[in-house]
């Protein structure tokens, strides 16, 4: 079964805002006589319905990548030692180095969780 994530969610919509408004774009395309207001309603739909799919386009990459860094966490308590996955995590360009968070994939930069944890008395 495929996990549902939020970005999972954000893309379906998108997609199906990005199909309305390409639909809506055609008919309106199709229905107006010639003139500006065909052109302003052609460009803002087309607009629209690009930046509706690239949405959708990032939304499922991130699903993706949360389903994969879930089961890289699974198969690590289960000490199977995953390899870890390309690129380690989001910090891995910008960290020269440094460790990443506790979400990265690379045993040797990953931050341990219980760092993360508020402190307690
Ligand atoms: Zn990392």
């Amino acid at each position: 079964m495929t996990a549902v994530t939020a970005h999972r969610r954000t893309a379906r919509a998108c997609t199906i805002g990005a199909g309305g408004i390409a639909t809506t774009g055609t008919y309106l395309t199709v229905m107006l006589t010639p003139g500006p207001g065909l052109w302003l309603a052609a460009g803002l739909t087309t607009y629209v319905t690009v930046l509706l799919a690239w949405c959708a386009h990032r939304a499922r990459t991130t699903h993706h990548r949360e389903v994969e860094e879930a089961d890289w966490e699974q198969r690590h308590e289960r000490d199977q030692a995953p390899d870890s996955l390309t690129p380690c995590c989001l910090l891995a360009e910008h960290s020269r180095g440094a460790a990443h968070s506790h979400r990265c994939t690379d045993v040797e930069h990953r931050i341990p969780a219980r760092l993360n944890r508020p402190w307690s008395s």
